[in-house]
Protein backbone atom coordinates (compact mmCIF):
# COMPACT_ATOMS: atom_id res chain seq x y z
CA UNK A 1 0.00 0.00 0.00
CA UNK A 2 1.48 3.47 -1.13
CA UNK A 3 -1.68 5.09 -2.94
CA UNK A 4 -1.78 7.23 0.55
CA UNK A 5 1.10 9.06 0.33
CA UNK A 6 0.71 12.28 -1.46
CA UNK A 7 3.24 13.58 -3.52
CA UNK A 8 4.02 17.82 -3.47
CA UNK A 9 2.68 19.70 -5.91
CA UNK A 10 6.03 21.37 -7.25
CA UNK A 11 6.77 20.25 -10.65
CA UNK A 12 9.76 17.48 -10.57
CA UNK A 13 9.46 17.69 -6.31
CA UNK A 14 8.76 13.62 -4.73
CA UNK A 15 8.87 14.45 -1.41
CA UNK A 16 6.28 13.76 0.18
CA UNK A 17 3.43 16.56 0.84
CA UNK A 18 3.06 17.89 4.41
CA UNK A 19 0.84 21.26 4.34
CA UNK A 20 -2.17 22.31 2.67
CA UNK A 21 -2.05 25.75 1.29
CA UNK A 22 -5.47 27.33 -0.18
CA UNK A 23 -5.21 30.83 -1.54
CA UNK A 24 -8.29 32.87 -0.66
CA UNK A 25 -7.71 35.59 -3.78
CA UNK A 26 -11.07 37.65 -2.48
CA UNK A 27 -8.98 38.62 0.45
CA UNK A 28 -5.52 38.18 -0.64
CA UNK A 29 -5.31 35.32 2.49
CA UNK A 30 -2.96 32.26 2.15
CA UNK A 31 -4.75 29.48 4.66
CA UNK A 32 -2.17 26.75 5.98
CA UNK A 33 -4.26 23.77 6.65
CA UNK A 34 -3.10 19.86 7.44
CA UNK A 35 -3.69 17.63 4.36
CA UNK A 36 -7.30 16.94 3.86
CA UNK A 37 -8.66 13.66 3.07
CA UNK A 38 -9.40 14.49 -0.18
CA UNK A 39 -6.88 16.03 -2.70
CA UNK A 40 -9.06 19.15 -4.03
CA UNK A 41 -7.55 21.08 -7.25
CA UNK A 42 -7.06 24.20 -5.80
CA UNK A 43 -5.06 23.68 -2.92
CA UNK A 44 -1.30 23.09 -3.23
CA UNK A 45 0.42 20.89 -0.90
CA UNK A 46 3.81 21.15 -0.17
CA UNK A 47 6.72 18.96 0.81
CA UNK A 48 9.02 20.50 4.16
CA UNK A 49 11.41 21.81 1.88
CA UNK A 50 9.05 24.22 -0.38
CA UNK A 51 6.91 24.94 2.46
CA UNK A 52 9.96 26.48 4.02
CA UNK A 53 11.11 28.00 1.20
CA UNK A 54 7.82 29.22 0.54
CA UNK A 55 7.08 32.68 0.67
CA UNK A 56 3.58 34.32 0.44
CA UNK A 57 3.08 36.90 -2.75
CA UNK A 58 3.60 40.77 -2.10
CA UNK A 59 0.64 42.48 -0.36
CA UNK A 60 -0.62 38.11 0.96
CA UNK A 61 -1.57 37.38 4.45
CA UNK A 62 -0.42 33.77 5.46
CA UNK A 63 -2.79 32.45 7.94
CA UNK A 64 -1.73 29.05 9.67
CA UNK A 65 -4.53 27.23 10.73
CA UNK A 66 -3.23 24.50 11.72
CA UNK A 67 -3.05 23.57 15.87
CA UNK A 68 -0.82 20.73 16.53
CA UNK A 69 2.19 21.26 13.83
CA UNK A 70 4.48 23.98 15.52
CA UNK A 71 7.16 24.64 12.87
CA UNK A 72 10.76 23.48 13.77
CA UNK A 73 12.28 26.23 14.22
CA UNK A 74 9.72 27.72 16.68
CA UNK A 75 10.60 26.60 20.52
CA UNK A 76 8.07 27.87 22.33
CA UNK A 77 6.34 26.45 24.86
CA UNK A 78 3.60 27.19 27.11
CA UNK A 79 5.35 29.45 30.10
ZN1 LIG B 1 8.35 19.75 -2.71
Amino acid sequence: MHSDKRLCTRNGCREEARVALTFQYANSVIWVDHLSDERRPQVYEFCDIHWNRFAPPTGWTLEDRRRTLVLPFVHRLAG
